[in-house]
């Protein structure tokens, strides 16, 4: 098979940054061992997220330029509401600045006190919206998913068993709606089958429980359902994607991860009681319906985002680049959540050291050392970001500690991915220098993004 090109070229370039690994460790200790608070002109090869760090296309600048920036009744809203009807069926479509507001406006009028949001699994900003609802967020991943070294086509599957036995258990009554995550961002960016949502939506309809789609990866999903998943092998992205959110009551999404945007994102749904309660908290926190939150040239690249991101050359590049950084990290021996997601590769932390207990925060350590040796800057998707404490103050450990190294989409080449395998095969050859890590300062929610570490000596 010949090599799978970049579909591609460059017209405009950014500098990255070059420091010394001594300015390094100066950086890592002010930022207190925490990559969100690294300066990234600090950072050389930047996989601290695949959101919103997107390179746009020349057409979607040139839709920039094209956006209409009236208060009401823009003709970019229309074209954006269209392009995501065609796309999802969904008549009712609402305007968000990201996805986390679609979420804050959904569980305000869903959750509270006593209810169950029920998933796969639930990405951090949605669990967390849940959770300052009243509510609880339930994650019931399939059991395959739940093992970072064995390879599954569809890891990011829900476990109907198990939403069956939670039902029976909690009551559909205490179940406002179910949420299934395209592709599974905490759990892998591992993909979800047509058949599993099927099975998902039977078990909802007969419960009437609702089901919503997190679609921030809809596309890359779509490409593992037709490369993966019998009889959708000769069946275009389009129609797969349409067939996906025909069995949803409605969905959230941030337009930037698949839509290639900058900022953004929306709510889509059918029912119209639902859609007046969403536009009523939509004007008070986001804006007028038409725009929620965004400018005119910002629908406009979403609306050419989500055309281009369905696009097969694109789709087959964007898997093919995962895949190419895994199979080099797994031919090294280095410990990979397997096999690779859509948008990222994650390290299995608890493995890569485990000379380090959960309750040193062994994946915020691995992101330390990636950055002190190499400048790359990745994430902690662990119990940095998901534990608990029990009432004795003891760490309730997240399921996994997995280090995420997102791709930003048609924005790095072979050569960055190239130096980023080689800088974490040097890390694993030294990884017994590497040291846990405590929390010495912390928020109450979402405290991966502020806390402030220091390393156990
Ligand atoms: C990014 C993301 C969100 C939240 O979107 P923002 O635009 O960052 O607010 C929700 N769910 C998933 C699966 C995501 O990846």
């Amino acid at each position: 098979m010949k090599t799978i090109i970049e579909p591609f070229r460059i017209k405009s370039v950014e500098p990255i940054y070059f420091t010394s690994k001594k300015e390094r460790q100066n950086f890592l200790e002010e930022a207190f061992y925490n990559p969100f608070l690294l300066h990234s002109t600090n950072v050389l090869i930047d996989l601290l997220t695949d959101s919103g760090t997107s390179a746009m296309s020349s057409h979607q600048w040139a839709g920039i330029m094209q956006g209409d920036e009236s208060y009401a009744g823009s003709p970019s809203f229309f074209r954006f509401k269209d392009t995501i009807q065609q796309i999802t069926g969904m008549p009712l479509v609402i305007p968000t600045h990201q996805g986390r507001a679609a979420e804050k406006i959904l569980f305000s009028i869903l959750g509270g006190k006593g209810k169950y949001i029920v998933s796969n699994t639930l990405f951090d900003t949605t669990r967390a919206n849940i959770e300052f609802s009243g509510a609880e967020g339930v994650d019931l991943l399939c059991e395959e998913g739940k093992y970072p070294s064995i390879p599954a086509p569809f890891k990011g599957n829900m476990d109907v068993e198990a939403f069956k036995k939670f039902i029976a258990e909690n009551g559909a009554e205490n179940i406002p709606l179910c949420v299934i995550t395209v592709t599974n961002n905490s759990g892998g960016g591992q993909p979800v089958s047509m058949q599993n949502i099927k099975d998902v939506k039977a078990v909802c309809v007969e419960n009437h429980i609702p089901l919503f789609i997190d679609a921030c990866r809809f596309a890359e999903n779509s490409y593992f359902i037709k490369t993966r998943e019998k009889g959708y092998e000769n069946v275009t992205i389009r129609e797969i994607a349409k067939e996906l959110f025909s069995y949803a009551d409605g969905c959230t999404m941030s337009a930037k991860k698949d839509a290639f945007a900058n900022i953004g994102g929306f709510l889509a749904m059918y029912d119209e009681g639902l859609a007046i309660e969403c536009r009523n908290l939509l004007v008070i926190t986001e804006g007028f319906p038409t725009y929620g939150g965004l400018a005119g040239r910002d629908l406009e690249a979403i609306e050419i985002g989500l055309n281009e991101v369905m696009d097969e050359n694109y789709l087959q590049y964007r898997i093919r680049s995962i895949e190419y950084l895994a199979n080099k990290l797994t031919d090294a021996g280095v410990p990979i959540m397997q096999p690779a997601g859509g948008h990222a590769v994650y390290l299995d932390a608890k493995e890569f050291l485990s000379h380090i207990p959960v309750s040193q925060y062994p994946g915020q350590a691995l992101v330390g050392a990636l950055y002190l040796e190499g400048g790359i800057r990745c994430v902690e998707i662990g119990s940095l970001m998901f534990g608990k404490y029990n009432p004795d103050g003891d760490l309730i450990p997240a399921a996994m500690e997995l280090v995420r190294l997102a791709i930003p989409r048609r924005v790095y080449t072979q050569s960055h991915i190239d130096y980023v395998s080689e800088i974490i095969i040097e890390v694993f050859k030294n990884k017994k220098d590497i040291k846990g890590l405590e929390i010495s300062e912390e928020a109450q929610m979402l405290r991966h993004f502020t806390a402030k570490l220091k390393p156990i000596h």
